[in-house]
């Protein structure tokens, strides 16, 4: 048997020699699992511990340059950590290391490189409080509700990719009986992966998972605004995966980002982020003539039914316009077509609850919502309310407290509203916002209301509420959108294909067929043997 297609488990061996072996091995892993990183439960503590880094072969590194560049807590304004102003010459490294790392990790069999991923799950695993912890300080969302979730989802993806090594597969195709026909799936190479910052952790996962299983190597881009938990998950995830196999770089946009792209040899390039940047990366990647991934913006539809079942749609409602999360979500369900006789009992009980969350310290257990990520965040979602409250005819519901704390003064805090009274064609129906502004729009005939729905030029997410089954699946066969539910307003889940059409992007993420599809290419074989 090659000593590469054997798959010992650390205590099994069966003779004296190979039991010896296993031994042995199970006691290096005891060493080294006793050297690995521990959980560092203080989010500020940690925020200074990660100061200054990223990380590249394997090694925490600096910026080539030695700039830096400030992370703030939004909640408070305070500093919390530099992060390396990762430019030009960054991006050279780490591709470099990449490069050089991708084809001894392309040469190993796929089910081991699922196992090392699947092990990277269960050690992000153990440190699931200190992620979310690091996550809520640098990204202002509520630890109980938001952050904590994201890091548990974290190692839930790499140990559901891990399990797809073996699931790589060709086919063998009956071309010619003289002859043996076959095709492979390989990896592409170096992978580009550029990521907001709402959802760091998860985001970034959806698109390394898959590249790593398939035997590609990755260099990833952080956002400016949230590069910490993103960067401690590499360090954990680099004590297990070999140097140089996943590569992490900070840094802005056009200086860091660009050159990623640009880079000659980055052959594919996965991107999470705004339209305007995701057109940006189409072109560069266009020039290179390598395939990507933009997963993009968001308006997605809500679309409640005379006879919804109406209190399990306004909890459907909170949940999908992610209030939560301050709305900064590219699924929020910021239109929402109620029928109008159940309109004004819907606005009504929405508003209570949405007044019932408690506003506050994104690190306390008690809140329910966190503050805004950035101040150009802050003056564009601002902006849409005053833009709102100035339509004739529009009426602003305005919900929850403001934090009292003197602390949370300088805080990126919005209070959500929800706008009734403007119709489908108002700015507030038409552009992301991507923040707590939602608007609820009456409506009577079915067929208006899905061309109505339809009307966007995105097409990322729907939800339909109904009872009648007949309604919901026609409506759910006709809305554009990638990912369409109905009577409940799940986030991504793994397994199940997600992504958006329109203007929300291209491809989709999450799914066995995602990794088939955007990080591996078909090689076909054929052996004459007449
Ligand atoms: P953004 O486009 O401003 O930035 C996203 C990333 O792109 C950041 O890392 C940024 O530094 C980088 N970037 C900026 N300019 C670049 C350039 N010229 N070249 C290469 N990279 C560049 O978006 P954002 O404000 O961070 O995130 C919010 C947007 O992301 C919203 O539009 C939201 O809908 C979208 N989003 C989409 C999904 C999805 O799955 N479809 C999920 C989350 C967020």
């Amino acid at each position: 048997m090659l000593p590469h297609l054997k798959f010992p488990s650390p205590l099994e061996g069966e003779g004296r020699e190979g039991g010896s072996r296993a031994i042995t091995a199970y006691a290096k892993e005891s060493i080294m699992a006793a050297n690995r990183l521990q959980p560092v439960l203080d989010p500020h503590l940690l925020a200074g511990e990660l100061s200054n880094k990223m990380l590249i072969n394997g090694a925490a590194t600096p910026a080539i340059s030695g700039r830096t560049f400030p992370v703030e807590n939004p909640a408070t304004g305070e500093a919390i950590a530099e992060a390396p102003f990762g430019e030009a010459a960054d991006v050279a490294a780490a591709v470099a290391s990449a490069k050089k790392a991708q084809r001894a990790w392309a040469g190993r069999p796929a089910r081991e490189r699922g196992k090392l991923l699947a092990e990277c799950g269960r050690l992000l695993n153990d440190h699931v409080e200190e992620l979310g912890r690091l996550v809520a300080l640098e990204t202002g969302k509520a630890l109980r509700t938001e952050s904590r979730v994201e890091a548990s989802v974290l190692a839930d993806v790499f140990v559901f990719y891990g399990g797809l090594g073996s699931e790589l597969k060709g086919e063998t195709v009956p071309f010619n009986p003289k002859m043996l026909t076959l095709t492979l799936r390989q990896p592409l190479g170096v992978v580009g992966a550029i990521i907001p910052w709402n959802v760091p952790l998860l985001l970034m996962a959806l698109k390394i998972a898959p590249a790593l299983v398939a035997g590609n190597s990755v260099v990833v881009k952080t956002a400016e605004e949230a590069p910490l938990a993103a960067l401690r998950a590499a360090q954990i995830m680099n004590q297990i995966l070999p140097p140089g196999v996943f590569n992490l770089l900070t840094g802005y946009g056009p200086e860091c980002g660009g050159p990623l792209v640009a880079h000659k040899d980055v052959r594919k390039v996965t991107f999470t982020g705004s339209v305007e940047t995701g057109r940006i990366v189409y072109k560069t990647a266009a020039e290179k003539l390598i395939p990507v991934t933009l997963e993009l913006g968001g308006k997605s539809p809500m679309i409640v039914m005379e006879d919804a079942d109406l209190d399990k749609a306004i909890a459907g409602a909170v949940v999908g316009m992610r209030f939560t999360r301050q709305g900064q979500s590219c699924t929020a369900a910021s239109r929402m077509f109620v029928h109008e006789a159940v309109h004004d009992a819907f606005v009504e009980k929405l508003k209570a609850k949405v007044d019932a969350m408690k506003m506050g310290d994104p690190l306390d257990e008690a809140t329910d919502i966190g503050s805004i990520i950035s101040a150009q965040q802050y003056e564009r979602v601002t902006g849409y309310i005053k833009l709102g409250r100035s339509t004739p005819g529009a009426v602003a519901h305005e919900c929850s407290a403001m934090p009292k704390e003197a602390r949370f003064k300088k805080g990126l805090f919005v209070r959500p509203v929800i706008f009734t009274g403007i119709d489908n064609s108002h700015r507030i129906a038409r552009e992301e916002i991507f923040g707590p502004v939602t608007a609820v729009i009456k409506w009577r005939d079915y067929e208006e209301v899905i061309a109505a729905a339809n009307d966007s030029e995105y097409g990322l997410a729907a939800t339909v509420w109904t009872n009648d089954l007949r309604k919901a699946l026609d409506a759910t066969h006709r809305l554009e959108a990638g990912f369409v539910q109905v009577n409940q307003n799940l986030v991504v889940q793994p397994g199940l294909s997600y992504g958006g059409s329109k203007h929300s992007g291209l491809g989709r993420e999450a799914s066995l067929e995602s990794m088939l599809d955007h990080f591996t290419e078909k090689k076909t074989i054929i052996l004459n043997m007449a």
